[in-house]
């Protein structure tokens, strides 16, 4: 076994730990429950763990979500289409990775097409199969972008990316008017300025 597979040996073993099942999960839920000072076995709480454990389910199913797969279908027959495609806020929930409180924000995704083209759904889907994971915004919107560029080999890429973050307007410094944009520019966008302004326009 030479040093390179030896490196490798860490992360192998991690995968094969096993996932929890989610009558761990419930039981977990429940010890926050008697943690808290409240009775779990309550007329009211009796089926909480159940709900969140299946609300947690919905929150973490871009886990089982392969971003590139759902833009493997592209159609060229485009007539030369070269012009800017935008998915304009389409809006995502998540989760962030540091307090998993609720990010809520919308999306705006543009690539300038180089001979294909893909379903603006499957756009939305990539969004949502990084959003529906532990996030941070900057890595989010990253993704988004290195996805599209990656799979569709685009002449360029922007993603702009605007969400609040319940981690900072309920919580800790309490600013229910903030929020966050982020934005990744790749190929044409991050050369051309004007490109970048008529995107960042759409948001503003
Ligand atoms: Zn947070």
């Amino acid at each position: 076994m030479n040093a390179h597979v030896l490196a490798l040996e860490p992360l192998r073993a991690l995968d094969h730990r096993g996932k929890p099942g989610r009558a761990e999960v419930e039981a977990a839920v429940r010890m926050i429950i008697r943690w808290s000072g409240d009775n779990p076995d309550r007329n009211g709480l009796i089926e909480t763990p159940a709900r969140v454990t299946r609300a947690l389910e919905e929150a973490f199913v871009g886990y089982a979500q392969d971003p590139s797969a759902i833009l493997q279908k592209s159609f060229d027959e485009i007539e030369g289409y070269d012009e800017m495609v935008v998915l304009r806020g389409v809006s995502f929930e998540s989760l962030c990775e540091h307090h998993m409180a609720p990010i809520l924000g919308r999306a705006w995704v543009a690539y300038v097409p180089d001979g294909r083209v893909v379903g603006i759904s499957k756009l939305a889907r990539v969004v949502e199969a990084y959003a529906k994971r532990l996030q941070i915004q900057e890595k989010l919107t990253a993704q988004i972008a290195n996805t599209v560029d990656d799979v569709l080999k685009p002449r360029g890429v922007g993603v702009v990316i605007r969400a609040s973050h319940h981690c900072m307007t309920a919580r800790g410094v309490h600013k229910p008017e903030s929020d966050l944009v982020t934005s990744r520019m790749l190929g044409c966008f991050r050369d051309n300025q004007q490109l970048r302004q008529e995107l960042l326009g759409m948001i503003a």
